[in-house]
């Protein structure tokens, strides 16, 4: 088992999971987290940190559709192990559906 973020992060990077992570196993994408599936020790500390919910196990059926994207990610955008500040729109997006198709991109975030 693993915990894995869903499309519900994309542009938000309030970043208080990194913070609270004790195996630093996120990396950062342009606008969008990854949790790298072999570094998490499945503590679930992250999870209830996490404003929009965008955390959850994989063995949640909701999921499903995101454990691919969270490994591949993982693999080729930087490791994030300090909070940084939120993107402009964080608040606002939030709630949004479809961030995936709207705005998910593959550019990798800068990592510290
Ligand atoms: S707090 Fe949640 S939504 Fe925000 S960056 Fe972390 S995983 Fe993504
Ligand atoms: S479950 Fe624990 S180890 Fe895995 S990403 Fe969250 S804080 Fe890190």
């Amino acid at each position: 088992m693993t915990y894995i973020v869903n499309e519900k992060c994309i542009n938000c990077k309030y970043t208080d999971c990194v913070e609270v992570c004790p195996v630093d196993c996120f990396y950062e994408g342009e606008n969008m987290l990854v949790i790298h599936p072999d570094e998490c020790i499945d503590c679930g500390v992250c999870e209830p940190e996490c404003p929009p919910e965008a955390i959850m196990p994989d063995t949640e059926s909701a999921a499903e559709k995101w454990i691919t994207l969270n490994a591949e990610y993982a693999k080729i955008w930087p490791n994030i192990t300090h909070k940084i500040s939120a993107l402009p729109n964080a608040d606002q997006l939030q709630e949004e559906s479809d961030k995936y198709d709207r705005y998910f991109s593959i550019l990798p975030g800068d990592g510290n």
